[in-house]
């Protein structure tokens, strides 16, 4: 298993002002013991990058395109996010499954456009509170890993982060155990799929990660760290999540 992993996504949040949280996170993170990954919104993450020079945090996108370039108005791809000094993308949120219809299919595409770019996909799945509540969260997360990762998915290139969609933003979190039984069932997965390299796919969990909820989310087994949305956009919530790890 390689290092754990923090990931902040600050959505379709910050703006040029908000770039002294990452000047603070510099300082605070000199030498982290873990990895650590910003996703702003596209517009900053020139700006993020640049501003954290040779600093051991990671930028990366929120979203890429399956294709490189042409006639997709709006859309980014991997290799510009690549070219801005982005390391990691996201793929396959549930905000953009809901808000942009995005399926199975076009997440696998998203990452393997990630890849082809040199880009780590941080890919995300995890079921809504009626499945969960129809006893079927682990079909559901089995299927959506199934065909939301491509064959060439690897240690070094994907991440999965698994976000129970009633979980995300509403201050509800699964219990340990529930977290653990989901993060089990995926390990397990990708260790017959992949291999080895099954084994040292990073699996965050996401979904109302907070300061204080961090360190018992992270003594789950198979958890490797988190995805963090609210709590990413202020250095004093991310910090002591981070420390958590
Ligand atoms: P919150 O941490 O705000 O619940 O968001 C989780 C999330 O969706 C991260 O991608």
């Amino acid at each position: 298993m390689g290092r754990k992993l923090v990931a902040g996504n600050w959505k379709m949040n910050g703006t040029n002002a908000d770039l002294k949280e990452i000047e603070a996170l510099g300082i605070a993170w000199a030498a982290p013991r873990v990895d650590i990954v910003v996703c702003p919104p596209a517009t900053l993450v020139s700006r993020m990058a640049f501003s954290l020079g040779g600093q051991p945090i990671r930028v990366g996108g929120q979203d890429c395109h399956a294709t490189e370039s042409g006639a997709h108005t709006g859309d980014i791809s991997a290799e510009m996010l690549k070219d801005a000094g982005a390391r990691y993308v996201i793929t396959g949120h549930s905000e953009r499954r809901a808000d942009h219809g995005e399926t199975d299919d076009m997440v696998r595409a998203k990452t393997e456009a990630a890849h082809k770019a040199g880009l780590t996909a941080i890919v995300c799945l995890g079921e809504s509170l009626a499945q969960r509540e129809a006893g079927e969260t682990l079909d559901v997360v089995a299927g959506q890993l199934a065909a939301s990762l491509p064959d060439g998915a690897t240690a070094a290139n994907t991440v999965v982060a698994y976000e129970p969609i009633w979980a995300i933003g509403t201050g509800k979190v699964p219990s340990t155990a529930q977290i653990g039984e989901v993060h089990g069932a995926l390990r397990a997965r990708l260790a017959e799929r992949f291999g080895e390299d099954g084994n040292g796919i990073r699996l965050l969990y996401g979904g109302s990660v907070k300061p204080d909820n961090a360190a018992e989310i992270f003594a789950v087994e198979n958890v490797d760290g988190a995805l963090v949305g609210g709590a990413s956009l202020k250095s004093t919530d991310f910090s002591p999540i981070i420390s958590a790890l």
